[in-house]
């Protein structure tokens, strides 16, 4: 089945697995929604401590509105580089950990951001000591990066200059986002914009005057449902109108309404022909003297299939196999940092923890999975630096 290498990575994982529970929880009870600084520093503060404690030189990025970025590095003696990617903000209020902090009942464990993605840092954690302890070569040879942001939440508006200038200089990374809920990694991603229709109008008294109004929530209802016609999915196109603004009561004509929408597509083609379509759409006019202005852009690019990314899921997949796993890949509309970096580099995403319900309060993970994906991950791992060569080919 395994090697000795392997098999001492194995044990190695499941002997510790209750110290990795152990900093799951320490991880979950900071209540580091992406707004929350100080928890989220927190957090930050926590993996910087690990990482330290690994032998790693630890670096942080300092920002004011979000938690600091924390990135760790470890010189290796060839010249590969792996680079490693988690965010540890979450997308909930403060206070939520104070209603339902880390719990575990069975095989499922439960508090917020515990599957979205504080259970694929505990993964990490689990795997790279694991690699230290055994000794494996990997370990001694590969440079090692990881880069722990706390904006992903918010599609990485200040973490993403530091991920691409680090996935530009590196062999492959690893994304420790979760597992779809079946478990399955994925390397094909649909990228995502958010955009914004802004309309203006004319007040008028809804009763005695309503010829002089132009309503500004009358021009944005029309032009919201032939937004929502530009979804097709089928060829993987969706546009979501999620948030409406406008009016400000019954009796007035509304001199002012906006809609913000998110867009997710496959190819970089659907991106432009939907951008293409939003302006059309902007330009229309239902009620005279009404303006629409569209503002907004692509946050991250679709990932799209490639032969190296396929490859990489292969050795996960032969990593499994070692295991008695039998592990599977698929598309996914959910966008991450992975979609960046996978512009740039051999990209493996959804490393992290099964589980499911990320982003709402039924979240939960598999517990057992986290010492299974750090299993797997220790194996991919050990076995990379020979086949690394492969991926440039
Ligand atoms: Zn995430």
């Amino acid at each position: 089945m395994v090697d000795n290498t392997d098999q001492a990575l194995v044990e190695s994982i499941k002997n510790r697995e209750a110290d990795w529970v152990d900093l799951l929880r320490d991880l979950v009870n900071c209540d580091s929604g992406t707004f929350n600084k100080d928890e989220a520093d927190r957090a930050g503060g926590l993996l910087a401590r690990e990482m330290t404690g690994l032998g790693f030189a630890v670096e942080t990025y300092p920002q004011e509105r979000f938690g600091s970025h924390v990135v760790a590095r470890k010189p290796g003696g060839g010249g590969k580089r792996l680079l490693f990617l988690g965010h540890f903000d979450t997308v909930f209020p403060l206070g939520t950990v104070a209603e339902r902090p880390f719990s575990i009942a069975g095989d499922r464990a439960t508090g917020p951001g515990i599957y979205d993605m504080k259970g694929g840092l505990a993964v990490l954690l689990a795997a790279l000591t694991a690699l230290r302890d055994v000794e494996a070569p990997v370990w001694r040879d590969v440079t090692i990066t990881t880069v722990f942001n706390s904006d992903e939440e918010l599609l990485s508006p200040t973490s993403r200059a530091l991920i691409e200038a680090e996935a530009r200089r590196a062999d492959t990374v690893c994304v420790l986002e979760p597992a779809r809920p079946g478990g399955e990694y994925t390397f094909v991603r649909k990228g995502a914009g958010m955009f914004k229709l802004t309309v203006s109008g004319r007040a008028a008294h809804s009763g005695s005057q309503h010829e002089l109004g132009r309503s500004a929530v009358e021009e944005l209802a029309q032009k919201i449902v032939r937004l929502h016609q530009i979804s097709d999915r089928e060829v993987g196109t969706t546009v979501n109108v999620g948030v409406i603004r406008g009016g400000e009561r019954p009796n007035v004509v509304a001199a002012h309404a906006e809609c913000e929408f998110d867009l997710r597509v496959l190819t970089p083609d659907q991106a432009e022909r939907a951008q293409h379509r939003f302006r059309e759409i902007a330009a229309l006019q239902f009620v005279p003297d009404t303006e629409t202005e569209l503002t907004g852009r692509m946050l991250f690019p679709p990932l799209q299939r490639q032969r190296r990314n396929e490859l990489l899921f292969g050795w996960v997949r032969e990593a499994g196999i070692k295991l008695g796993l039998d592990l599977d890949e698929v598309v996914t509309g959910g966008g991450s940092d992975g979609n960046t970096a996978g512009q740039l580099a051999p990209t493996i995403d959804g490393m992290g923890v099964r589980g499911d319900g990320a982003h709402t309060d039924h979240e939960f993970m598999v517990l057992s999975s986290l010492v299974e994906r750090a299993q797997v991950l220790a194996l991919f791992l050990a076995a990379w630096p020979a086949r690394a060569a492969q991926l440039s080919g």
